[in-house]
């Protein structure tokens, strides 16, 4: 019986983990880290292409069934990817998964403060689309603003819902995101970088001004002040940031 609450939508379409592994341009170097291996389907291809992977599965049941099966090239992982310290895994150089929907925020946000060369990941489609939004749209968000700061993200294709068991009420999408060998722009203090960027999209409508409220005693010499947030882009919310930011 498939969890909910872990997000459990197999994937039965054996061609989109091929073309998952494909778009990876896994090599027999590479160590893939896999969240949510499930029942194996992506985890058996990885692992004829990869030299090794690391596959972090949170349900115990699907642990106990898939052990058996995997290649000796596979570590399974017990536990939960939100939480799990990636530093003290192996290191890894591509990250290969279809994401559990309900933990792809907290997970794409992790893999950003890590190292890897190529993430080939299965995303909602409206998250996918939030991660490549322009500013102005309804999708434009802190996620976009947050990848596109670190990383190089595009939507490679969509995947019906149909290829997965049970079927999920969305479709999905493929996602590639490679890390930039240095962000996008300079962020002095890139923990109130995140801070502001969420709160200020925790307030998307509302002109810079008055959601600086609480951050600045003079608006002297601050840009963008009646301007919506939604209309920044990522550069001009690093450079408010730079403007009011505390020392690190
Ligand atoms: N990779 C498999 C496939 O493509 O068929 C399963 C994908 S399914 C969408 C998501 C998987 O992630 C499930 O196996 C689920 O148990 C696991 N999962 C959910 N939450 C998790 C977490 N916090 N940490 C690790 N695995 C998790």
């Amino acid at each position: 019986m498939a969890k909910q609450r872990f997000g459990q939508h197999f994937l039965i379409n054996q061609a989109v983990a091929r073309r998952e592994v494909t778009y990876a341009q896994i090599t027999p170097d590479d160590v893939v880290l896999e969240i949510g291996p499930g029942k194996g389907a992506l985890t058996q291809l990885l692992a004829q292409h990869a030299s090794s992977v690391l596959a972090i599965e949170i349900d115990a049941h699907l642990i106990a069934a898939l052990q058996p099966t995997l290649p000796s090239n596979v570590t399974l992982i017990p536990g939960d990817a939100v939480t799990i310290d990636f530093s003290s895994l192996p290191r890894f150089t591509k990250v290969v998964s279809n994401l559990p929907f309900q933990i792809s925020s907290p997970i794409t946000f992790k893999l950003l403060s890590t190292s890897f060369s190529r993430a080939v990941l299965i995303y909602q489609k409206d998250f996918a689309e939030r991660l490549v939004a322009h500013p102005g749209s309804k999708q434009y968000s802190r996620l976009t603003v947050g990848v596109a700061y670190k990383a190089h993200c595009r939507i490679l294709e969509e995947v019906p819902r149909t290829c997965f068991s049970p079927v999920p009420k969305v479709d999905c999408c493929i996602v590639e995101l490679i890390l930039r060998d240095t962000p996008l722009f300079v962020v002095h203090n890139e923990a109130f970088f995140f801070r502001l960027t969420a709160e200020l999209f925790s307030h998307r409508r509302k002109k810079i001004r008055s959601v600086l409220k609480g951050y600045v005693s003079s608006y002297d010499q601050l840009p963008y002040l009646d301007q919506r947030v939604e209309q920044l882009t990522p550069q001009q919310i690093g450079e408010l940031c730079n403007l009011i930011a505390p020392s690190p």
